[in-house]
C-alpha cells in the first residue's frame, strides 16, 4: 500500500515536471519525501534516524525541501516530535491527502517567496514556511491519480481503503481510517487504461480486500469475487492478483472462483498470524485454526497446486511455548509456499501495547529462528515440487546480479502465476512478456530455468 503510495505521489511529481532523482544527489535535490510505515517499531527508528541526517543536507542545500508523509504521520506523538525537534521539515501530509501534495508543495514555496526564502542558521525559520495537513479520516475517495509505476508491465490498483478489523496488535486502522470501496466502474476503467499503456497483470490491494463492497449505479452491491470476474474480461489482461485477504471473510465464491477464473494466478497470501486457538482470540482475528485449516483444504481442493503464503507473528503479548508450539504444528501442517514472519512489535495506541504480559526480547528472537527454520522447510520442498516443469513466466527484468553469458544472453527474472521467482537466462525483449520456462533446480526462495520455445 505505502509504495503504492509512493508511485502515486511520483506521479502527482512527474506531472509536474519533476523527474525522480538518486539517494546520493540528497546535496543537490530540490525535494526529499520520506513515505513512511508504522506497523513495527524498527521503521519509526529508522525514520528518525534519516531525518536526523537530512539536516546537513538542508544546510548545504536550504532550498531542499524535505516533505514526510504515510502512516506515521497520522499519529500525534510522531507528528509532534516533528513539530518540536525537526524545524527543517517544510511539508507534513498524511495518508488521506496525498492528493493534496503537489499543492501543499506549491504553497511551501508561496511562503518562501512571501517571506524572503531566508532560512537562517538554526534552520528555525523553515518552520515559518512550514506546510502542514494531516486529516483524521479519508473525506471521499480521490481518482484518477497518476501513477510513475514501477514496472511497466505490471501494476497495483487500489480496490479499497482502510480497515475495520482493529486486530488488537495492529495500528493500520488508526493510521488508514475506516474501509472505503472504490466504485467497481473506477477501478474497471483503470484497469482497461493500464492495458492500453501495457499492463498485463494487476494487483489488487486493501487491508483487507475480500469485504470489498462496490456499488455501481447500474447493478447494486458487488463483492470481491464480482469484482475479479468482471475484471478478467478486460481483453490483453493476463493475470489478476490481490493483496491481502483476511481469512474471516474468505467466501465459498472467492474459492471457486480461483479454481476456474483462468486470469486469477494460482497463489494466496491468507494471514494466519498464529496457530493457536487463544492467542488468535486475544488478536481478535475472529477465526480459529479448524477455520483456518478447513479453508486451506478448501482452497487446495479448488485449486491443486495453489501457492499459499501467510503471515505470522511471534511473540505476542501472554503467548506461552505450548501456544507457540502450535503456530510450529500449524505451519509444518500447511506447508506454506512462504511467510513473512513478525516479531511482536507494541505499537502505541492499540490494545495489546498495553497487555501486561510483553514476551521478553530474547525469547521473541529464539522462537522466531525456531519458525523461519520451519517455514524455510515447507518453501524449499514446495519450491522443489516445480523442477521438471515448464512454467508461463512474466519476465520482470534483468537478475539483480546482472551477468551477461557467452551468447550475449542476460540473466534475467520474473514470476510464475504461483509468485515464485524464476532465474533464467534470455533476451532483453522478454522483458514484459510471459515466456515459458523449463525449471531445472530450485532453492528455498527462487527457482532456475531455462526458456523453452512456447
Ligand atoms: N491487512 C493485512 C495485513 C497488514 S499488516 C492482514 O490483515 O492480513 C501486514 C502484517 O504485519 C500483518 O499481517 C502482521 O503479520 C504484521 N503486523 C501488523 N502489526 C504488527 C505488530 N504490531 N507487530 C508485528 N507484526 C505486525
Ligand atoms: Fe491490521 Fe488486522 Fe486490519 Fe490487517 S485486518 S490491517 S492486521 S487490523
Amino acid at each position: 500500500m505505502n509504495e503504492h503510495d509512493s508511485e502515486i505521489i511520483s506521479g502527482m511529481l512527474a506531472a509536474r515536471g519533476y523527474t525522480p532523482a538518486s539517494a546520493a544527489e540528497v546535496d543537490v535535490v530540490d525535494i526529499v519525501i520520506i513515505n513512511t510505515c508504522s506497523i513495527r517499531e524498527n521503521a519509526d527508528k529508522r525514520f528518525f534516524g534519516t531525518l536526523g541526517q537530512l539536516k546537513k543536507a538542508k544546510t548545504k542545500n536550504p532550498d531542499l525541501a524535505v516533505c514526510v508523509c504515510g502512516c506515521m504521520m497520522q499519529q500525534e506523538q510522531i507528528t509532534g516530535k516533528i513539530r518540536r525537534s525537526y524545524p527543517w521539515v517544510d511539508v507534513i501530509f498524511g495518508t488521506h491527502n496525498i492528493h493534496e501534495f503537489p499543492d501543499m508543495l506549491q504553497e511551501l514555496y508561496d511562503n518562501r517567496k512571501r517571506k524572503g526564502n531566508r532560512i537562517d542558521n538554526k534552520l528555525r525559520s523553515s518552520k515559518e514556511f512550514r506546510v502542514d495537513r494531516i486529516y483524521e479520516d479519508r473525506r471521499e475517495i480521490v481518482e484518477e491519480l497518476p501513477a510513475n509505476r514501477l514496472f511497466a508491465h505490471k501494476s497495483f490498483v487500489n480496490i479499497m481503503y482502510g480497515c475495520n478489523n482493529f486486530c488488537t496488535y495492529c495500528i493500520v486502522p488508526y493510521t488508514r481510517g475506516r474501509e472505503q470501496s472504490r466504485d467497481p466502474e473506477n477501478i474497471i476503467r483503470e484497469v482497461r487504461d493500464l492495458v492500453i499503456d501495457g499492463v498485463k497483470e494487476v494487483t489488487l490491494l486493501g487491508q483487507n480486500v475480500n469485504s470489498y463492497k462496490g456499488i455501481s449505479p447500474e447493478s447494486g452491491q458487488w463483492d470481491f469475487t464480482d469484482l475479479i470476474w468482471a475484471l478478467s474480461e478486460t481483453p490483453g489482461l493476463e493475470r489478476i492478483r490481490f493483496m491481502t485477504s483476511h481469512p474471516k471473510d474468505l467466501s465459498d465464491k472467492l474459492i471457486d472462483a480461483f479454481g476456474r477464473c483462468d486470469k486469477l494466478c494460482n497463489y494466496i497470501h491468507l494471514p494466519v498470524q498464529s496457530g493457536s486457538d487463544t492467542v488468535l482470540k486475544r488478536m481478535n482475528r475472529k477465526y480459529d485454526r479448524k477455520s483456518y485449516l478447513e479453508l486451506v483444504r478448501k482452497i487446495r481442493q479448488a485449486a491443486p497446486g495453489i501457492a499459499i503464503s501467510t503471515d505470522i507473528i511471534v511473540g505476542f503479548p501472554g503467548e506461552t511455548e505450548e501456544e507457540f508450539e502450535e503456530t510450529l504444528a500449524l505451519a509444518q501442517d500447511v506447508r506454506y509456499d512462504s511467510a513473512f514472519t513478525f516479531l511482536y512489535s507494541p505499537r502505541q495506541g492499540t490494545p495489546a501495547a498495553e497487555y501486561e504480559d510483553q514476551i521478553p526480547e530474547d525469547i521473541k528472537h529464539r522462537r522466531f529462528n525456531r519458525l523461519v527454520d520451519i517455514i524455510n522447510e515447507g518453501s524449499k520442498s514446495r519450491n522443489a515440487a516445480f523442477v521438471g516443469r515448464t512454467c508461463r513466466v512474466l519476465v520482470d527484468g534483468p537478475a539483480r546480479k546482472q551477468s551477461v553469458s557467452e551468447e550475449g544472453k542476460i540473466l534475467l527474472n520474473g514470476r510464475t502465476e504461483e509468485f515464485k521467482l524464476v532465474d533464467f537466462a534470455g533476451s532483453e525483449d522478454m522483458i514484459g512478456r510471459i515466456i515459458h520456462v523449463k525449471i531445472n533446480d530450485s532453492n528455498t526462495f527462487s527457482l532456475r530455468g531455462e526458456a523453452v520455445n512456447d
